[in-house]
């Protein structure tokens, strides 16, 4: 008998829910200061305690010989992603649901751009500071930034060499490597929640939601007579929630076809196909078109929305599909057709 197994954190209880329906043991690794809220759910069956989740601590002994005896088949989402090394999350010894190879990928922005790049996918033009002309507005990220924070926005080098010497001094970057310069794009923020199953060979889209970011999100409730009064500089993108989201129609065939060639792009750059959840993250702009500034290539925390299913996950599924139950589904189909193999790294 085999348990599903994830970090307490991101998208743990939509995951652990999901594989109790498909009936699957679980098992969490929790921090200790998190106990108090998992331990609220009726679906954990275990709960490993762990300091936090860095890498020497949940690939200590103990909780390896827990994994090993509940015959565990790991989850992967967006904490385990920022607490850990790509290079430690590639050798970790446990079952892994997805492509533990794309990570690598993920983490990399040159390797990301390739990637969108040759699914086809339109993605704002990298510039550097020659090509702030005072005309056209650029955002300057952070490398490593967790959730936009410290990005800003300049159109003029002046602007730009002023933020930079503030971030110096302040000793948050070491210098111009610290900082990726992107053409901003004026447009909608979309989030296109995919899932590709390895066995049916088909891609489903399960969701779509947008972020509600402090401060960009707050900023346009300030008209913009007072907003020079604000103390805001540096506009920040600090992720709170999500919020649930519908296409026009008429663009779900292009998003679509978006997933189905990142599947096809991931089949010919890296060793391993992909597998389950992954999310095209960018905008649309005022013709409808979708540039993407970012992909998450496992299970992204906006899935969160759609415990109880999608109103697209409801087009193809007549019961409540949420992503962690769709994983969950994968790998029981696998188990049962001996193909574990297929979804499994
Ligand atoms: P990221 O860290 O790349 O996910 O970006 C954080 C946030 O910055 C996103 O949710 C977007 O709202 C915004 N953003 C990132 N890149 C761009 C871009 N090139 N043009 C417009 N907005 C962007």
């Amino acid at each position: 008998m085999y348990s599903i197994c994830t970090l307490g954190s991101h998208c743990a209880l939509q995951v652990l829910k999901g594989a109790k329906d498909e009936n699957f043991r679980t098992l969490l690794i929790c921090e200790e200061k998190r106990i108090n809220l998992y331990s609220r759910f009726r679906f954990i069956d275990r709960l490993v305690p762990v300091k936090d989740y860095r890498y020497e601590n949940v690939c200590s002994e103990h909780v390896m010989n827990d994994l090993r005896d509940y015959n565990c088949i790991l989850i992967p989402h967006g904490t385990m992603i920022s607490n850990m090394q790509v290079e430690e999350i590639e050798s970790m010894r446990v079952p892994f649901f997805g492509n533990r190879y794309i990570l690598r990928w993920e983490a990399d922005r040159v390797l990301k751009e390739r990637l969108t790049i040759e699914s086809g996918i339109r993605v704002p033009r990298s510039l550097n500071m020659d090509d702030l002309d005072g005309k056209s507005l650029a955002i300057a990220k952070l490398h490593g930034a967790a959730g936009g924070k410290g990005y800003f926005l300049v159109s003029s080098k002046e602007q730009f060499i002023r933020y930079y010497n503030n971030l110096l001094r302040r000793g948050t970057i070491k210098g111009m490597e610290d900082i990726y310069l992107q053409e901003y794009i004026v447009g909608v923020p979309v989030y296109l929640q995919f899932f590709y199953s390895p066995l049916s060979r088909e891609v489903e889209l399960l969701g779509i939601d947008r972020r509600y970011e402090s401060d960009v999100d707050a900023i346009g409730r300030i008209p913009a007579m007072q907003q020079s009064y604000t103390n805001i500089d540096d506009i920040t993108y600090t992720v709170v929630g999500n919020i649930p989201l519908v296409l026009r129609e008429s663009l779900l065939d292009e998003a679509y076809r978006m997933g189905e060639r990142f599947v096809d792009a991931v089949r010919r750059l890296i060793k391993h196909e992909m597998i389950g959840p992954f999310c095209l993250e960018g905008v649309y702009d005022r013709d409808a078109n979708f540039i993407a500034f970012e992909f998450s290539a496992r299970i992204v925390a906006g899935t969160n929305l759609y415990v109880n299913g999608s109103p697209y996950s409801y087009l193809l599924y007549d019961e409540p599909m949420s992503t962690g139950r769709r994983i969950a589904r994968e790998i029981r189909l696998a188990i049962d057709s001996n193909e574990l193999g297929k979804v499994l790294t």
